[in-house]
């Protein structure tokens, strides 16, 4: 049988030996039981690669010059290859680490189950007690999707839903800096066509992350939106002095300005703040989004695949939140074109998602994948039409970046920042 055909009919769950499919306008009708697999995943291989920005990310408490990603294939038995992509968190270590260590409950499944694979290694692996093991599996489930994809010969817009969008927006990063440097960052954005824009802020001086807004509200003008991102830097009365200050250069959200550990503190700030706020340390996982709705401590909330393990779990966060009324963006922790495209998928394929979301690109000098840096115009990414993911690796730069991260890799970790909230230890 085609694998064409055999992966149809296993996306629609017929038993090859029972079923008695017909075609409509050539697609496999079927209503049958469940079958056996068509697939099998045979192997998993790990790359970690370091690849530089044009410039250092910083933010309230900490600074990075580039991003550490591992970079998975998943083999099958029929000659299907999928692509992953964990981002380096806590450590490209730990991801490695946390790979060999569930990729038993992946090795010998189908890659159609991904509901199957996350579940063993979250109950049967006990992964639900560690969400620092969450990017590895977001990694295993979007190369099981790329399989999928590609077995079924679709788009992965295509199976998560189909498109309400043709492209996805993304956020223009402003790392912190001087005024005239953010203002600066912030006209080369505007110059490039983007229309949303994300500034870090959070320090010791308020005063400054006003001068700071007030650069770049003056290089993009009226019309973009300007997100806030605080990291969790400003205690609740900072938080209501800044927050008043900015009022005047129209802040679309302020992303955590408070800690995300204390959801009754987000919504007293948020009742007498006059700028809404945006949930992203409170959010890291469905249920963590459930707690942010009920205490009422946030007009908008970030979700993640990478941190909740699974891109289907970043849908089922959309829909707790579409049925609480709130609007979603997707948060990132730095990710190159495979997490970015696999994401934009699912964005594509599902209500609220209304405001843009963050990427790393606009801060990448490079990538990994076919054509290097992605192809952002007017800010927006234009969902792949290829089956699956719809990305390839470039293997010259993939050998490039690796070889970055085997000589240099321990040099694009967060580096402290100096002088910042919250109070970090002496070392
Ligand atoms: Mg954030």
């Amino acid at each position: 049988m085609p694998i064409f055909e055999a992966a149809q009919r296993r996306l629609l769950g017929v038993d090859d030996r029972t079923a008695a499919p017909h075609k409509f306008k050539g697609i496999l009708c079927v209503h049958m039981p469940w079958g056996e697999g068509v697939l099998r995943i045979i192997g998993i291989r790990s790359i970690p690669v370091a690849v530089p920005f044009h410039a250092e990310e910083r933010w309230a408490y900490g600074s990075r010059r580039g991003l550490v990603s591992v970079l998975i294939e998943i083999d099958t038995d029929e000659g299907i290859t999928g692509l992953g992509e964990a981002p380096a968190y806590p450590s490209a270590e730990i991801v490695l680490t946390a790979l060999r260590s569930i990729e038993r409950f992946a090795i010998g499944e189908d890659p159609f189950r991904t509901e199957r694979i996350a579940k063993l290694v979250d109950i049967v692996g006990t992964c639900h007690h560690v969400g620092v093991t969450s990017p590895a599996l977001a990694a295993i489930d979007m190369a099981c999707w790329d399989i999928v994809g590609k077995a079924c010969g679709q788009p992965l817009v295509n199976l998560f839903g189909g498109p309400l969008r043709e492209d996805v927006e993304y956020l223009h990063y402003i790392p912190q800096g001087t005024p005239a440097w953010m203002g600066e960052q912030a006209a080369q954005g505007a110059a490039a066509g983007f229309e949303s824009f994300y500034a870090k802020v959070g320090v010791a001086d308020p005063a400054a992350d006003v001068e700071r807004v007030a650069a770049i509200r003056e290089a993009i003008g009226a019309g973009p939106s300007l997100r806030v991102d605080a990291n969790e830097s400003w205690s609740t009365a900072a938080a209501l002095r800044v927050l008043r200050a900015l009022q005047p250069y129209d802040i679309e959200f302020a992303e955590q300005p408070v800690s995300g550990q204390n959801l009754a503190e987000m919504a007293r700030l948020r009742a007498r703040t006059g700028v809404p706020l945006l949930a992203d340390e409170a959010s890291r996982t469905r249920y963590d989004q459930l707690d942010v709705i009920r205490q009422g401590a946030a007009d908008a909330i970030s979700v993640d695949n990478v941190l909740d393990g699974t891109l289907l779990n970043m849908k089922r966060s959309a829909g707790i939140c579409e049925a609480a009324g709130l609007p979603v963006v997707k948060q990132s922790l730095g990710e190159l074109g495979v997490a970015t495209y696999a994401a934009a998928h699912l964005i594509a394929a599902t209500p609220g998602f209304r405001h843009a979301n963050q990427s790393y690109g606009p801060l990448l000098s490079d990538d990994v994948v076919e054509g290097g840096c992605l192809p952002y115009r007017g800010g927006r990414l234009r969902v792949p039409d290829r089956p699956g993911i719809g990305v390839r690796l470039d293997r010259d730069r993939l050998a490039r970046y690796a070889e970055l991260y085997q000589v240099a890799g321990h040099e694009y970790g967060c580096t402290e920042v100096a002088n910042s909230t919250p109070e970090v230890p002496d070392r």
